[in-house]
C-alpha cells in the first residue's frame, strides 16, 4: 500500500466504501476516512445506497470499478455470500459477511463483527475468559458473531437466553463444537443461571429511544461480574447503569463498532488501525 500526503485525493487513490439500505446514517465513512488519513494511506471511503435487487450488480461493480475493500451492512449480510469466490471460516460459521477484501479480484468475505467485539472487550476491561463463565442474552446476527468470537477464547460454558428460545437453543447447538453451551428462555433465567463472570446484551433493548428498558431483571447482576451491552446509543444503557450500582465491571457498545472497522482496515490495508482517533471520530459524532 503507498504512502501519499495526507488527504490527497488522485489517480492512485484506493476506493472503498459501505454497501447497505439504509445507509445514510452510517458512522462508518467519518471514521474509516480519518483512519486513511491519520495511517497516511490514499484511499477514500464512501456509502453506497445499494437495495437488495442492486446487491448482485454491486458485487460486480466491486471487481468492474476495483474497490479494494467494502464493508457490508443490513439487510445485505447473508445474501451477499453468495457472490463472493471465497468465505473465511469465521464468516462461514456465523453465517453473515461484513467485510470483502478484493484481493487482485478475487472477493473474499470476512465478519469482523464478533472479533471486533471480543477486541474491544479484552483491551478495555483486561477480562479473562479462558475457563469463564459466559451470559448472552438475544441470539439475532450480533449474538452470532459474539457467541463464535467468545466460543473461541476457550470459556467454560456460554449460555443463550433469548425472547425466543428456539433461537436460543439452535444457536447454543451451533456452538456445541466449539464449546459448552445451552439455551433457554427468558422465563428460565432467574433460577437456572447461578453465577457468571460476563454478561453480554446483544438485543436493541434499551437503545434510544427506549432507553428505560432493561433486557434481563437487575437481580442477575451481582458485584465483580463484568457486564457489557453492544449497544452505544445511548453510551450507557440502563443495564450498564444498573450493573455499575451492583459493583460491576461495564463495557458499553461504541468498542464493537470501532474495532470490526479496524479489523476492516487492517485486512485491506495492512496497517495496524489508529484506533484512538478512530473512536474519537465516532464519538464527537454522537
Ligand atoms: P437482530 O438480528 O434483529 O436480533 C435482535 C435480538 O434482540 C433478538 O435476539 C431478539 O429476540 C431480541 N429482541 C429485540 N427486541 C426485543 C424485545 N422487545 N424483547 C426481547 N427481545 C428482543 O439484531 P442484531 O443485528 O443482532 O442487533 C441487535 C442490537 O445490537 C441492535 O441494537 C444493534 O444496534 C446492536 N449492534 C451493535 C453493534 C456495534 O458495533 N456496537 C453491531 C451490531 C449490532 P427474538 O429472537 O425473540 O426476536
Amino acid at each position: 500500500m503507498e504512502k501519499e500526503k495526507q488527504g490527497k485525493i488522485d489517480s492512485h487513490t484506493g476506493l472503498y466504501g459501505v454497501f447497505g439500505d439504509p445507509i445514510r446514517h452510517s458512522r462508518s465513512p467519518l471514521m474509516l476516512n480519518q483512519a486513511f488519513q491519520e495511517a497516511g494511506i490514499n484511499g477514500v471511503y464512501t456509502a453506497f445506497h445499494v437495495t437488495s435487487e442492486q446487491l448482485k450488480d454491486a458485487v460486480a461493480g466491486i471487481r468492474a470499478l476495483g474497490l479494494r475493500g467494502v464493508n457490508v451492512t443490513i439487510p445485505h449480510k447473508v445474501d451477499v455470500m453468495q457472490y463472493l469466490d471465497e468465505i473465511h471460516e469465521g464468516a462461514q460459521f456465523i453465517g453473515a459477511v461484513n467485510t470483502i477484501v478484493n484481493d487482485k479480484d478475487r472477493l473474499i468475505g470476512y465478519n469482523t463483527d464478533g472479533i471486533g467485539y471480543v477486541r474491544s472487550l479484552k483491551e478495555e476491561t483486561g477480562i479473562e475468559l479462558r475457563g469463564a463463565k459466559l451470559l448472552i442474552i438475544g441470539a439475532g446476527g450480533a449474538a452470532r458473531g459474539i457467541a463464535y468470537a467468545l466460543a473461541k477464547e476457550a470459556p467454560a460454558s456460554i449460555t443463550i437466553v433469548n425472547r425466543t428460545k428456539d433461537k436460543a437453543e439452535q444457536l447454543a447447538a451451533h456452538l456445541g463444537p466449539l464449546v459448552s453451551a445451552r439455551g433457554m428462555g427468558m422465563d428460565e433465567l432467574e433460577n437456572s443461571i447461578g453465577s457468571v463472570d460476563l454478561v453480554v446484551n446483544t438485543t436493541s433493548i434499551g437503545m434510544h429511544p427506549n432507553v428505560d428498558e432493561l433486557p434481563i431483571p437487575a437481580s442477575i447482576l451481582t458485584a465483580g461480574m463484568t457486564a457489557s451491552d453492544i449497544i452505544y446509543n445511548p453510551l450507557t444503557t440502563r443495564f450498564l447503569a444498573e450493573a455499575k450500582d451492583r459493583g460491576c465491571l461495564i463495557h458499553g457498545g461504541l468498542g464493537m463498532f470501532v474495532y470490526q472497522g479496524a479489523y476492516a482496515f487492517e485486512y485491506w490495508t495492512g496497517t495496524a488501525a489508529p484506533i484512538a482517533i478512530m473512536r474519537e471520530t465516532v464519538l464527537q459524532s454522537l
